[in-house]
């Protein structure tokens, strides 16, 4: 399918510096930083630089540099946030998966059980 990225989307605006975030880490190709609503008391989101509309266009488009890039950033923040008890990751993509900003992110939540979430 074609995936059409409008780049005046929040995150896009995140990576250009117009909207401040609170960074947790930062690589060449990716940015993780704080959830603005933390669902969890760890709350982080993962984003390729890159203009990718969802999971799906990311594993279709990115390059090989950018998506080891993106697995060492998620690796990173699991590390970064002791989240060895575990975690919860998860994408939002499109209508259905109820996705709020079209620019790909991988939600990394933990720090406390998280209960049973099959929708
Ligand atoms: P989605 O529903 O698209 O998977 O999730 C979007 C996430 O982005 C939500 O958890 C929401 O709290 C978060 N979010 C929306 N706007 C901002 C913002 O301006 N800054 C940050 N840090 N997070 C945001």
């Amino acid at each position: 399918m074609a995936h059409r990225y409008d780049d005046s989307n929040i995150f896009a605006r995140i990576l250009r510096g117009e909207i401040p975030n609170r960074t947790v880490h930062e690589s060449e190709h990716s940015l993780a930083f704080e959830d603005i609503q933390p669902q969890a008391p760890v709350h982080v989101l993962v984003i390729p630089k890159g203009a990718y509309v969802g999971l799906d266009h990311f594993l279709a488009a990115a390059s090989e540099a950018e998506q080891l890039d993106f697995n060492r950033t998620v690796a990173e923040v699991i590390r970064l946030k002791d989240l060895g008890d575990g975690f919860r990751a998860i994408s939002n993509a499109r209508a259905h998966g109820l996705q709020e900003v079209p620019h790909y992110h991988l939600h990394i939540l933990g720090g406390r059980s998280l209960g049973r979430m099959l929708a």
